[in-house]
């Protein structure tokens, strides 16, 4: 399609989840990649991070040892009573990687993180080994020059930056964007229970389930655990919402000292049992801050763009998060490989920006919206016939086919076309099929 490629250096600004996922795809993809963190990484959260076929697929596109993360590979979506426990809505993923080519993994982060960085920086696969310069505190990028300027007083030049900086992002700000942004009115307060210690205490071992679990979610209300298994089965990493009048961490960090474990329970005097033994059994309880972000009007500018929470920080009820950096990442490996580089790095981040903000802009959406109502969330959204179904917009709702049938290579051909000004021809709408029936019964392409 082109013939402009040329070999580019990189410098990526911030090492988590998305800036060692745009390592592997920069480094895939032909270029010379050096990541800068402000941290030495001894601090990881030690939390449960999903990645939905979505994300997967990249990670096997880009050759990582999957593996290596150690993930529970999830069977079931399950929505429990509050006080009971008993099932209210199921969504069955056994045949989710027959569908969608790909399994539904959870990880423990910290073991994300590292399966990530070795496959940007280690000998194996394609490319050249990514850098990573630690305690690499970005305090400015001339927009113009592409120079990066460090807390340190140090510098560096690059053709290309990527902002990977998390939600309180610097290159964000320089890059102009002031977020709309607010406290969530619901809080989370996060405890690991090792699957051993609930077994010795009697509990029910739900790392047999191999699933998503949550407990309520439902008719409005904030009140929701979420259960994610991961290491193997070995931890169990438990997400507990309340609403924000019964406790406000909006200003806290992740990483203090453990909270009491009274603290984690006394919102929930009426939650079934079985739960509450595990998390009367939780450690390293911890407060993550969720604020909440307007879409961003744009996440680049010249030879610097955004990615991951920096360009779009949204709530974690879809649990998508992490999965859209990987697609972020995803979408510049193909924008810069030798097939679609124009050599053009603006006209190739402007392109970036159209095939990513109208797809993040609608998973930011619909994770507000599952926040208080989990009839929302991909997969619960198809099990309409549960007694207390009911969503804001049913042609709205975002739907398991949106996320995993979606082709991003097509999505870039018919936004890269557009931006030359050339026919586009295939049969896809924004990377989904024309004539796909999703199940809010929305055919894509047909016309409303
Ligand atoms: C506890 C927790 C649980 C989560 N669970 C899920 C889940 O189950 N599913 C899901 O999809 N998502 C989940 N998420 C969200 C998901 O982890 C994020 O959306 C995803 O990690 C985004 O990655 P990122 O690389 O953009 O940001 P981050 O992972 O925040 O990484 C940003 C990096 O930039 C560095 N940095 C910041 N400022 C600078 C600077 N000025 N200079 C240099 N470096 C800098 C930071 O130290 C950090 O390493 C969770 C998040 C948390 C905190």
């Amino acid at each position: 399609m082109t013939t402009g490629w040329r070999r580019l250096t990189v410098g990526v600004v911030g090492g988590g989840i998305g800036g060692m996922s745009v390592a592997i795809a920069l480094r895939r993809a032909g270029h010379e990649v050096t990541i800068y963190e402000k941290s030495d990484f001894a601090g990881e959260v030690g939390a449960s991070v999903s990645c939905a076929a979505n994300g997967t697929r990249w990670l096997h596109e880009w050759g990582v040892d999957v593996a290596k993360g150690d993930p529970v590979v999830l069977k079931k979506l399950i929505n429990r009573d509050w006080k009971t426990g008993e099932p209210v809505s199921v969504y069955d993923l056994g045949d989710y990687e027959k569908r969608w080519g790909y399994v539904y993994n959870m990880f423990h982060r910290q073991y994300m993180h590292a399966m990530l960085k070795e496959s940007a920086m280690g000998e194996e696969g394609p490319g050249t080994p990514a850098t990573l310069l630690v305690n690499h505190r970005c305090k400015d990028i001339n927009l113009q020059t592409g120079k990066i300027c460090f807390e340190d007083g140090s510098t560096a030049q690059h053709d290309l930056i990527v902002g990977a900086d998390g939600i309180g992002s610097t290159a964000r700000r320089i890059l102009g964007i002031q977020p709309e942004k607010r406290p969530s009115d619901s809080s989370c307060l996060h405890a690991n229970v090792s699957t051993e210690d609930a077994i010795k205490a009697g509990l029910v071992d739900y790392s047999q389930d191999s699933a998503l679990e949550y407990w309520g979610g439902q008719e409005g209300k904030w009140d929701k655990i979420v259960l994610s298994p991961c290491n193997g089965g070995k931890l169990l990493s438990y997400y507990c919402f309340f609403p924000r009048e019964h406790g406000d961490y909006t200003n806290q960090t992740w990483g203090a000292e453990s909270r009491p474990v009274e603290e984690l329970l006394q919102p929930y005097p009426q939650l079934d049992r079985q739960v509450f033994g595990h998390l009367a059994i939780g450690k390293e309880i911890q407060p993550w801050r969720l604020w909440v972000h307007d879409p961003y009007p744009y996440i680049q500018r010249g030879n610097v763009c955004l990615l991951g929470d920096a360009g779009h920080p949204m709530m974690p009820h879809q649990s998508q998060g992490a999965c859209m950096a990987i697609e972020d990442a995803a979408a510049l490996g193909i924008l810069f490989s030798p097939r679609y580089f124009s050599g053009d790095i603006p006209q190739m981040l402007a392109v970036y920006q159209d095939v990513r903000l109208p797809r993040v802009t609608k998973v930011q959406a619909a994770a507000a919206k599952a926040a208080y109502n989990i009839n929302e969330r991909i997969g619960f959204s198809f099990n309409k016939d549960i007694p207390t179904y009911k969503v804001e917009d049913t042609k709205k709702v975002l739907t398991i086919e949106e996320m995993n049938a979606y082709d991003m290579y097509k999505d870039v051909e018919e936004k890269l076309a557009a931006k030359l000004g050339s026919p586009y021809t295939d049969k896809f709408i924004c990377g989904l099929p024309i004539g796909l029936e999703l199940p809010n019964g929305i055919i894509i392409g047909a016309s409303a």
